[in-house]
């Protein structure tokens, strides 16, 4: 496989281009780090938790299940569908290149 960034040869399996110092990750969060699988399936827990909780919790305190409460659950359903099919998607996707850290463009 060829670093897209400086045509260097490195192994498939790689993270990163030993020569321009390019990435290879499932995504890139907002602060530009490169995130590996383990993150993915981090988020994938982490959605799921928080999906069991949210549903969990009304049990718990006995909140009035009304009109309002079932709109804010579905919007809330929806998007931690979003979230998950997301890293779903990372997964599926596998790694791709970015540009090495501090990179401006
Ligand atoms: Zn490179």
């Amino acid at each position: 496989m060829q670093c897209p960034g400086c045509k260097t040869e490195v192994d498939d399996k790689a993270t990163g281009c030993p020569t321009c110092g390019a990435r290879r990750g499932y995504f890139m969060d907002r602060r530009g780090r490169v995130g590996g699988k383990l993150k993915v399936w981090g988020g994938i827990a982490a959605v799921l938790i928080i999906g069991i909780g949210v549903f969990i919790a009304p049990m718990l305190y006995t909140w009035p299940i009304n009109d309002t409460v079932i709109w804010l659950l579905g919007i809330f359903v929806f998007v931690m569908l979003l979230a998950a099919a997301q890293f779903i998607f990372y997964l599926v996707r596998g790694r791709v290149w970015y540009p090495p850290e501090g990179w401006q463009g």
